[in-house]
């Protein structure tokens, strides 16, 4: 089998300087799919590589956001990095902890210069995954809050769809992450409105996703309040 991870070289849109960053070839094995769409691999994970990190100077961000910040954004980044010598080398097989450094670092600078909500979140999200794959439910949770505060900020200002997040996609996300985060009546309401939408028929998987998570919502609310009401 071919090694599954190979080099290539690129410029660095921050310090200028080339540095070599590791790539997946895209024969990772999927497991199985949470309802959050968090997947899960057999061997390799690639979203361990999808963030990309200069060894030189720090920057990191995202493989799809790396060379498209706005000149603005750039300057920015380039006065906060100036003179750092960092000694960060996440090229070669990346383990879960220096996964999570660089979405940490990615989430730090994509906050640093305004990028749309709906990505930070996205790497938030991502972020609350690797938690889950170690079991860390706390950080997982914390996570996933931050994260549904992006997508509710999406949901509301940006433009659907968002990459492969169509509005229907992005409110059961929503609704499904309060879910997981505990907070129920929120989330009835969000999952509610991918229920009432006339579009969630053309997504049935979602739709369908969309009623399992609100029927158990409201499981889940009547077993929290029987006991407050009495017993029946
Ligand atoms: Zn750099």
């Amino acid at each position: 089998m071919p090694d599954p991870l190979y080099q290539v070289e690129k410029v660095c849109p921050i310090c200028e300087q080339k540095f070599k960053l590791t790539k997946t070839r895209g024969q990772a094995i999927a497991v199985s799919t949470d309802t959050d769409f968090c997947t899960h691999f057999k061997d390799l994970n690639p979203s361990y590589y999808t963030i990309w990190v200069c060894p030189h100077c720090g920057f990191a961000a995202h493989e799809e956001r790396f060379f498209t910040l706005l000149e603005s954004a750039r300057q920015k980044l380039k006065k906060f990095l100036e003179g750092r010598e960092v000694n960060l080398d996440l090229s070669g097989v990346r383990s879960w902890d220096q996964a999570v450094t660089a979405y940490k670092l990615a989430i730090f600078y994509a906050s640093m210069v305004h990028l749309p909500a709906s990505h930070i979140a996205s790497l938030e999200l991502r972020l609350a995954w690797l938690y889950r794959e170690k079991g860390m439910a706390a950080e997982e949770t914390a996570m996933m809050k931050r994260a549904v505060e992006g997508y509710k900020e999406a949901y509301m200002r940006e433009q659907t769809p968002i990459g492969n997040l169509t509005e229907v996609t992005l409110t059961y996300l929503i609704g499904e992450l309060l879910r997981r985060i505990g907070h129920y009546d929120e989330s009835l309401t969000y999952l509610s409105r991918v229920v009432g939408n006339p579009q969630a028929k053309n997504e049935k998987r979602v739709l369908e996703m969309a009623r399992d998570a609100w029927q158990e919502v409201r499981d889940l609310k009547k077993a929290a309040e029987a006991p407050a009401n009495g017993a029946e």
